[in-house]
């Protein structure tokens, strides 16, 4: 009896028919990577974003791994999720513009949520 392997989708002679489910090994690692790709797990050999942080941080002498979000003040801890906020609407930014970090801020993900498609202008002088 053949199977389809769930990675390449070749046809394949399992040697365990009820538990196998990749056509061998190679495809078995790759099942394991493509999940923990999705689980927003890093991958071998590499660091979750906190951890270059931190590192570079240390190397610095500093011992407060947090940063205060640009817009409500929010100390945001490096381990906590944040954003990148665009200053002015992505739509109205060049390619480059977007690529720059000339229009970035660091953001809590509440304040860059709320603040949409609006200019940090518009969002900040609508919070006063
Ligand atoms: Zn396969
Ligand atoms: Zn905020």
């Amino acid at each position: 009896m053949k199977k389809v392997c769930l990675v390449c989708k070749e046809k394949y002679t399992p040697k365990q028919y009820a538990t196998q489910l990749y056509c061998g090994r190679a495809c078995k690692e790759k099942a394991r990577y493509l999940k923990a790709v999705a689980e927003g797990k890093p991958r071998k050999g590499g660091y979750s974003r906190s951890v270059y942080i931190r590192i570079w941080m240390k190397a610095r002498g500093e011992s407060d791994f947090s940063a205060p979000c640009s817009f409500c003040g929010t100390q945001i801890s490096v381990d906590e999720p944040f954003h990148l906020a665009h200053t002015l609407p992505r739509a109205d930014l060049t390619f480059e513009q977007i690529k720059s970090e000339k229009f970035l801020k660091l953001s809590c993900p509440d304040c860059n949520q709320a603040m949409g498609q609006m200019t940090e202008a518009e969002f900040t002088g609508e919070k006063q």
